[in-house]
Formats: structure tokens, C-alpha cells, sequence
């Protein structure tokens, strides 16, 4: 396949980041993948970027938006007026960014609180607070015209088209976009070179106690990234070299790392973020506090999350943190698991009445972290999926496609594309929101008797009504 005519626009910013690089794709209908900030200067940059193709700002039908941060978004708004491109972003990107800015005042509000109550000295606090009111002028807020979802496609020209997939972890309903036939990834701020601080804290709904866990779905997202074929990445600042399955590894390493080094840190005595800020990153914190801050709540969410750590506050609201000992951990409930086969097991003691495994199937969901729970009445409780939350029981054909049978009377159409092969040969398939699940034996070989070589080297799937669907067959991480 030749590949995707994908060029480079860079924008200023006045940001220390540095420029923007906006991604032009020269297929059928001329699109640009995220936009600059609302300035002259980003505006000019533009224009002279798209005249250099021959274009103006008028030819452009598609803006696609990675994300909903300033530099990405800001003059989207600007674009659409001015050519009438349709505006794409992710669903959960879409009501953020066509309220900003004027959503935008108790946001700062929040940042100022969180930052304080994390230890922050009350001016660093109202600096962050100042920095983000001055963005305000470098943005309008943008009506979204083609929402999306999770493996949405784009058209580029003729049959060609990129994959977009939801990454989370520095912005909700962060996308990417991926060309399978060239194997490139145009990344966003999901997929920077210097990337160590990407996942991003985001308080907007701070002031009801809420915030996602931004480290602990950044290194979940890496884990479907690591299953893509990249070749390049298009990155939405600065270069980037590395093959992306060492940039994962390289993350994932520095924030071990770093969780190593609060814990020790935390060994001596209990401290606040900003305590713990000062002392890991003492000459960066002063130019690059919202970074910090992000990568220090982020491992300190891990640390919590795996009970190394607890979090209390002080009379005065401040929130301080401390290593727990072994001989402090609670007395642990029950345990809650889902194993490889699908049993439901509660201390390794397998449940197995049908109406108990019923409802709790039904009730499995993911939460914000992308851990498992359910919910039974007023009853929370986290379940550990070994492999996968769902195993295919039984497929039948039905009209056009495949339906598989999940057990609990579940029943999801099977979406050929996410088909995937890990160890042992184990398929597996994307339902229900993308959760995974994993067909098992018998299930396995009902499918297996419709999957066939294509005299390419390849396999497809045929189909009840007799049609063929291209397998790619993606590798899972055993
Ligand atoms: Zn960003």
C-alpha cells in the first residue's frame, strides 16, 4: 500500500512546550488533524502552511480534534466558520470543548484548590490559576459535527481509511488515528518523545470530589497501543524517534521508577504532593508545576490503589499521604474473581449457582480506572479478571453475522476487525464497549470452521450469508 499523504503543519504556541504540529491528509476531501491555538499568529502559521499544498483554510472539509486542550482545539471554531469543515472529536471530547471557555471559571477554580490542598504554596496555587485564565483568550468553543466512538473510521480517500481509537490518560476521549495499511499513528499528546508526564490531571469535576485516575488509564491505553503494527508516529509535539513498543516500555519503566522513589520517599515520613514534588523534581517544579503535579498524583493513585499507600487530611483539608506498613494493611474482604475459563470465585471457593452467576455477569462493569467491580444493591465490590471479563460460550450465525453467546443469556454481535490471537492460540474479540472476551474451546472451533486462508497469505472469515471479511488477526500480549 502507498502510503497515507500525511503532512506536517507546525503552529506557534506560547507555550513552553513549543509548537503544534498539526497533520494535513491530502485525500478526497482535504482534512487537518487538530488545529493551534486562536491567534493571529497560529492563524497566519496556518494559512502559509496550507498554501505551501496549495490550499487555503476555505479548502479544508474535515478537522478532526486528537484532543480538547487549548493548542489542539482552539481554533477550530475559526476553521469552521471559515470553510465549513465538519468537526470531528471523540464523544467524550465533544460537550468539554463546545463549552469552553465559558465552562472553563470554577475549572480554575478547582485547579487552584487541588493544587493548594496538595500542599502547594498559596502563590504556586494562583499561578496555576492565572495560567489557565490566560488560555481562555486562545480558544473558542466549538460545535462538534461528527462525534465519535472507539474504532471509528475515516475515510481518506477510496477504500482507504484510518482507524481512530479512544486512548485515555491525557485528556478524555483522547484520540488517535491509525493508518493499519502504512502503519502509521498520528498520536496527539497521547504519544510524545519526551513523554514521561503525558497523562494529565483534569479537574473539572474536582469540586464533587471526582477525578479520573489520569497514570492509571494512560498505562491501560498503553497496553492496546502496544497490539498496533506502528512503523511511525506522528507526534503533536517535537520528534519522535523511539519504535513505539520501546516508548511503552520506557513509561512504563521511568513511572516505576518514579513509585519507587515516593515510596522511599514516604519511608522517612508523610508528606504532601508538593512535599514530594520538591524533593524528586527540586529545578523542574518551579517551570513545569502542572506536569509535576500530574506525574506525582499519578503514581500516587498506583501507590494508593495497590494499598502501599493511604491518603489523609489535616484539619486544615490538606491531603498528606503515607506508606502502608505490611502489619497496617486492612483485613481484606473477600475476593472477587473471574479466571481464564469464565468461573466466578470468591476466595478461590468457585460460586456456582446459576441466578448468583447470573447477576453478577450482568452486573460486571468497568470503572473509571479500568478496573472491574460490581454493583449488587447498595454493594460495590472490585472483581479481579484474570484473562478477559467475558468468555464466548457458543456462535450462531444470524442474518449477516456472527452472534456470540456470553453465558447469562448475553448475547453480542461479533465485529470481525477485533478479532485477535494471543498465547496458545487463544481468540479473542472486542464487545460490549470493548471489553475482551476470550472465546472458549468449543466456541473456538465453531469459528475456527469458518476461518480460512484468502491464497494471500492471509485469513478471512466467511460469513453465515456466504460473504468474507479480511482477518488481521492482531497479536494479543501474552
Ligand atoms: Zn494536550
Amino acid at each position: 500500500m502507498p502510503r497515507l499523504d500525511i503532512r506536517r503543519i507546525s503552529l506557534p504556541t506560547p507555550f513552553p512546550v513549543g509548537a503544534i504540529h498539526t497533520y494535513l491528509i491530502l485525500g478526497d476531501r482535504p482534512t487537518l488533524v487538530d488545529t493551534g491555538v486562536a491567534s493571529e499568529a497560529s492563524w497566519d502559521a496556518l494559512g502559509a502552511g496550507l498554501r505551501e499544498h496549495g490550499l487555503t483554510v476555505r479548502d479544508l472539509e474535515r478537522v478532526v480534534l486528537t484532543h480538547g486542550h487549548v493548542d489542539h482545539y482552539g481554533q477550530a471554531a475559526r476553521i469552521r466558520d471559515e470553510s465549513g469543515a465538519e468537526i470531528w472529536a471523540h464523544a467524550r471530547t465533544a460537550p468539554l470543548i463546545a463549552s469552553y471557555p465559558w465552562s472553563m471559571p470554577p475549572v480554575i477554580a478547582a485547579n487552584v484548590d487541588f493544587f493548594r490542598r496538595n500542599g502547594a504554596p498559596p502563590a504556586v496555587a494562583e499561578r496555576i490559576g492565572e495560567f489557565l485564565a490566560g488560555a481562555v483568550e486562545l480558544q473558542r468553543g466549538v460545535q462538534v459535527d461528527h462525534v465519535v466512538e472507539h474504532g471509528a473510521r475515516l475515510p481518506v480517500c477510496g477504500e482507504r481509511h484510518l482507524e481512530l481509537f479512544e486512548v485515555a490518560g491525557h485528556y478524555p476521549g483522547h484520540l488517535v488515528l491509525y493508518d493499519a495499511d502504512s502503519r502509521e499513528l498520528i498520536g496527539g499528546d497521547h504519544l510524545l518523545d519526551d513523554g514521561t508526564t503525558v497523562p494529565f490531571l483534569f479537574l473539572k469535576d474536582w469540586s464533587e470530589g471526582i477525578r479520573p485516575r489520569s497514570l492509571v488509564l494512560f498505562l491501560q491505553s498503553l497496553d492496546h497501543l502496544a497490539r498496533l503494527e506502528v512503523d511511525r508516529v506522528h507526534p503533536g509535539h517535537g520528534t519522535f524517534e523511539l519504535a513505539h513498543r520501546a516508548w511503552i516500555e520506557r513509561i512504563r519503566k521511568h513511572h516505576a521508577r518514579i513509585r519507587g522513589r515516593i515510596r522511599h520517599h514516604l519511608e522517612k515520613a508523610p508528606a504532601t504532593v508538593w512535599e514530594i514534588a520538591r524533593r524528586l523534581y527540586r529545578s523542574q517544579l518551579e517551570a513545569h508545576t502542572f506536569l509535576v503535579f500530574s506525574e506525582v498524583v499519578g503514581n500516587l493513585d498506583l501507590l494508593e490503589r495497590d494499598g502501599d499507600v493511604e491518603c489523609s487530611t489535616d484539619d486544615d483539608g490538606t491531603f498528606r499521604y503515607r506508606i502502608v506498613g505490611a502489619e497496617h494493611r486492612r483485613p481484606r474482604p473477600p475476593v472477587l474473581r473471574l479466571d481464564r475459563e469464565g468461573r466466578w470465585l470468591e476466595d478461590d471457593e468457585e460460586i456456582t449457582h446459576p441466578g448468583t452467576i447470573e447477576l453478577l455477569t450482568r452486573a460486571l462493569a468497568r470503572d473509571a480506572d479500568g478496573g472491574f467491580f460490581v454493583s449488587i444493591g447498595s454493594e460495590r465490590r472490585a472483581v479481579k479478571v484474570e484473562d478477559a471479563p467475558y468468555v464466548v460460550r457458543r456462535v450462531e450465525g444470524e442474518g449477516a453475522g456472527w452472534l456470540l453467546w456470553l453465558g447469562a443469556g448475553l448475547v453480542e454481535p461479533l465485529d470481525p476487525s477485533t478479532l485477535a490471537i494471543g498465547a496458545e492460540n487463544v481468540l479473542y474479540a472486542l464487545v460490549r464497549d470493548g471489553l475482551r472476551a476470550r472465546f472458549g474451546r468449543a466456541a473456538y472451533y465453531q469459528l475456527a470452521e469458518h476461518i480460512e486462508e484468502d491464497g494471500a497469505g492471509g485469513f478471512a472469515l466467511r460469513m453465515p450469508d456466504g460473504t468474507r471479511r479480511a482477518l488481521t488477526l492482531a497479536s494479543e500480549p501474552s
